[in-house]
């Protein structure tokens, strides 16, 4: 047996037998990995209360055939303390969690650029600086660039043009200008796109200077990119509060081939198959 060491965020645990969890965690140097911890079930573990979801872990690790054993847990940041008296922030950090899963599909593939997004985004969530639902849409809009499914934002997703954006198309992979518009696109508003390019580069100022109408409306589109995008979607976005969102439905309520941002059936290209 081997031991080491790595530190992540716990995801999500699940029960394993009477005493015992699976818990999973996006690690630093090993990816996600899913681990067995025992005993914390038990009442008043300490060790247990330290692998909560949304907490920042120092592990150390038994690797083993099956599921690794975890035998040390120490806290680094109680992230979750300090989201869960918070409802907006902690539905928010719920979403950033489900989707830190999602997109790290295989375990044990080292995925150290959304461990670091996943890092900044719960920090800056529970320092509170920030919208919530900003921070999130910031959070998903890297992460899907990381992924390699970034939103053509600043330029046409069809001809490449630079100007004129005028609608949002999402199996057309994002921003598209008035000539390669299709009816039924959204057309968002140009500050919307001001505010995802802002929200995409991490440029606050002006992130935090955008008008509700424009949040709201760049919330609805980074969600409904977000699940034409995961094959079975995220399913705690729908606790996020998105009020007047009626725009953006769930864009494959059948499945897949329902679109909030505008199909056509002659030139859909859906992207995803060129990642
Ligand atoms: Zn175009």
């Amino acid at each position: 047996m081997t031991l080491y060491r790595d530190e992540g965020i716990v995801l999500r645990t699940q029960k394993l037998g009477e005493a015992d969890r699976i818990v999973t965690v996006l690690t630093r140097r090993t990816g996600r990995i899913r681990a067995a911890a025992k005993g914390v079930r038990k009442t008043k573990s300490r060790f247990g209360a330290r692998l909560e979801p949304f907490t920042h872990v120092d592990l150390q690790l038994y690797e083993r055939r099956s599921l690794d054993l975890i035998t040390q847990a120490e806290t680094l940041r109680p992230y979750g303390q300090q989201l869960v008296a918070d409802y907006p922030r902690y539905t928010a950090g719920t979403v950033m969690l489900e989707t830190a899963e999602k997109l790290t599909a295989a375990e044990r593939e080292p995925a150290l650029r959304q461990f670091l997004l996943l890092v900044g985004g719960l920090r800056t969530l529970a320092e509170g600086a920030h919208d919530p639902r900003l921070v999130l849409d910031a959070f998903l809009l890297r992460s899907l660039s990381v992924a390699g499914w970034a939103p053509a934002i600043d330029e046409c997703c069809r001809c490449g043009a630079r100007g004129q954006l005028r609608g949002f198309a999402i199996p057309a992979g994002g921003a598209v200008c008035a000539r390669c518009r299709r009816p039924g696109a959204a057309t968002p508003a140009p500050p919307t796109f001001a505010l995802m390019l802002a929200l995409l580069r991490g440029d606050w100022e002006t992130a935090d200077r955008s008008e509700p109408r424009h949040r709201i409306e760049c919330s609805g589109l980074v969600a409904a990119y977000l699940q034409w995008h995961l094959e079975h979607g995220i399913r705690s976005l729908r606790h996020v509060a998105r009020e007047s969102c009626p725009p953006y439905p769930d864009p494959h309520p059948d499945g897949r081939g329902g679109d909030a941002g505008g199909a056509e059936a002659d030139d859909t290209t859906d992207h995803r198959e060129r990642v």
